[in-house]
């Protein structure tokens, strides 16, 4: 299975992504957690990638559709993979595409993840993310422990730099302009399914399995 997990940032496309991993073993392929991970470790692609992702840019598609590119090669997708995160523009889209006819593949589901602007504001800004593990938390709906610390491991929980509120409203301006169209062009695929991102978690859970019949 190859499955596009689309919708705005804070739809909870990650948190859904990585129950998807313990339940079918499908790697998650995320630019945005890849393009992280380059700034950490300081290379000449993360410090390009940091200067538009601090202002709440897209990166250039030519960057993202690479780092896709080496990462699907790999052979722990070869069963297939979940796309959090990518395509996030019609040329990303299109280049997957291409990409995948070239390993005779093809996207075979992509979701989308609906829900209003007004929540994804609070769920951006009250993110917390560990530093050592990535657990997620919610400074009021899922709040750690202890405050600032991660109840897995222990490390300290820090705040996505783009998750402050002027980079959010950013963020979803470009989701609206930019990725928002994918939704069309995997409708016209015959290949789209909708579910309503605001549930609780398990809910979006089952209707998560539920589009993947
Ligand atoms: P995310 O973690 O998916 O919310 O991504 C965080 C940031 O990384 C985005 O706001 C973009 O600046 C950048 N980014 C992640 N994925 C892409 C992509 N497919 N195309 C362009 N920029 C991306």
């Amino acid at each position: 299975m190859i499955l596009v997990l689309l919708g705005p940032p804070g739809s909870g496309k990650g948190t859904q992504a990585k129950r998807l991993i313990d339940e079918k073993h499908w790697p998650q392929l995320s630019t945005g957690d890849m393009l992280r991970s380059a700034i950490s470790q300081k290379s000449a692609l993360g410090l390009e990638a940091k200067g538009y992702m601090d202002k709440g840019a897209l990166v250039p598609d030519s960057v993202v559709i690479g780092l896709i590119a080496e990462r699907t090669k790999q052979a722990d997708c070869a069963n297939g993979f979940i796309l959090d995160g990518f395509p996030r523009t019609i040329p990303q889209a299109e280049a997957l595409d291409q990409m995948l006819a070239g390993q005779a593949r093809r996207v075979d589901r992509a979701v989308l993840f609906e829900i209003v602007d007004s929540e994804l504001v609070s769920r951006l800004s009250g993110r917390r993310t560990c530093v050592q593990c990535g657990a997620m938390y919610h400074i009021v709906t899922a709040k750690p422990k202890a405050d600032g610390v991660c109840d897995k491991c222990g490390s300290s929980l820090t705040q996505r730099d783009d998750d402050k509120i002027e980079v959010i409203q950013k963020r979803l301006a470009v989701y609206h302009q930019q990725t928002a169209p994918l939704t069309e062009y995997y409708r016209k695929a015959e290949k789209l399914k909708v579910l309503d991102a605001s549930l609780p978690a398990d809910e979006v859970n089952r209707a998560l399995h539920q589009a993947l019949k």
